[in-house]
């Protein structure tokens, strides 16, 4: 990849915007099981942060997605995964479709403030019932006069607690599934809508997720995203974003792991030396560094096909489960070499433990990607 000054310039201001306005507050806003997301997103708006990649005529740069990249990557220097997660929502899964597809009036409602920080927002795509098989959702949005009215259950959704509306995925006819399916902007206000509840997670402590419950939920038909029946399509595009937004964002944790990992066995000794100094010690971080550079090589091979408009499915679900992958070894790896201390709830080995776990499940599971790759390959038996 060929970085410009601009790239240079968003890593340097959002190094700086983390360090003094992000991490100071991170263990506060762990220990309250949310971050203050409109606060955050209107100093990133503020910033021209929030719509690297979204049109000018909304607020946007115009930029192509390697400035995406770029912000996922540097956001990996946050001291916890919860909060990039809930900005990674916004600008790369939440509203990518609605960017591509939507209405002008539907941008200037909904996109324009988002970018500008003024509403957070969320994506709405699991259910209950379904989650890596999408085509099983089960959430309708009926037609009545020019309304839709929509009813059914999404779980799991970041930011939904705080959000100000939600990308939904919904039923729209009974059709094939893949034909039958339409996104729409959901206004949290709604009458109808109820936050059921708060999920627990075992991570990502910050992020707050939330189960939705819609009964008889009234929105125009004017917020559908695009084309009826097209959102399962639309969606499949929206989650490349997403995949290779989760890739560029594991890669400076990863490195600041073993780089701490480095430092603490360093100056821990047992059996008269340093751990460090023990082979198995230092040639196993070395070749955690060694997969790390690999992934990066890989989500910017990745990203370099996307900006150059190629398919990048292939690609994109390489590179998510790689990090995936890795987010489970070289915490699990470090966490070994820092003993008890490992082990305790704040420790930043532990806390990128308990975080990355999720980048093999959320935004399709490790085997989904492997079902996509084999499909490639042609290797994934029909089904009869
Ligand atoms: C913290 C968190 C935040 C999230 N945020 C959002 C959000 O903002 N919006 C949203 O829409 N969703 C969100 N999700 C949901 C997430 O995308 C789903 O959890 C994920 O897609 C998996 O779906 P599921 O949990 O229903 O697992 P299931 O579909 O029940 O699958 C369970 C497991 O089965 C295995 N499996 C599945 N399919 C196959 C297969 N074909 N072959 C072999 N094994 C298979 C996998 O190991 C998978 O983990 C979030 C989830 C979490 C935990």
């Amino acid at each position: 990849m060929q970085f410009s000054h601009e790239h240079d310039e968003i890593r340097r201001t959002l190094k700086r915007f983390i360090s003094e306005e992000i991490n100071p507050h991170v263990d506060a806003w762990e220990a309250a099981e949310a971050f203050p997301a409109h606060q955050v997103f209107k100093r990133l708006g503020e910033l021209g942060l929030l719509g690297l990649t979204k049109p000018v005529e909304y607020g946007g740069m115009g930029l192509d997605y390697s400035y995406s990249m770029v912000m996922a990557e540097a956001l990996g220097d946050v001291a916890c995964g919860g909060v990039p997660m809930g900005i990674g929502v916004q600008t790369d899964m939440a509203t990518p479709a609605l960017a591509r597809y939507g209405s002008d009036a539907l941008k200037r409602e909904f996109l324009a403030p988002a970018i500008a920080g003024d509403v957070v927002c969320s994506i709405g795509v699991s259910e209950p019932g379904a989650g890596s098989d999408v085509s099983a959702i089960k959430t309708t949005a009926r037609k009545d006069g020019g309304d839709y009215v929509i009813n059914g259950a999404k779980m799991w959704i970041t930011n939904s607690l705080q959000a100000d509306w939600m990308c939904l995925l919904a039923n729209t006819s009974d059709g094939p599934a893949h034909k039958s399916k339409s996104l729409i902007v959901v206004p949290m206000k709604t009458p109808g809508i109820t936050k059921a509840k708060k999920i627990r997670k075992i991570g990502m402590m910050a992020s707050d997720t939330g189960l939705i419950h819609f009964d008889d939920v009234r929105v125009p038909q004017s917020n559908r995203i695009g084309e009826e029946g097209a959102g399962f399509t639309y969606q499949m595009q929206q989650f490349q974003e997403e995949r290779l937004w989760c890739a560029a964002n594991s890669i400076l944790g990863l490195l600041n792991c073993i780089e701490q990992t480095i430092a603490y066995t360093r100056e821990r000794r047992a059996f008269g030396q340093a751990i460090l100094d023990n082979q198995v010690v230092h040639f196993r971080l070395a070749e955690l560094k060694t997969e790390v550079e690999a992934l990066r090589a890989l989500t910017y091979l990745a990203t370099e096909h996307y900006v150059a408009g190629r398919d990048v499915t292939e690609w994109a679900s390489m590179a998510k489960l790689k990090a995936g992958r890795l987010m489970r070894e070289v915490p699990d790896a470090c966490l070994q070499y820092w003993g008890g201390m490992g082990y305790t709830w704040d420790n930043p080995v532990a806390r990128l433990y308990r975080d990355g776990r999720l980048a093999s499940i959320g935004g399709g599971a490790d085997e989904v990607m492997l079902g996509i790759i084999c499909k490639h390959m042609h290797t994934l038996p029909g089904r009869r």
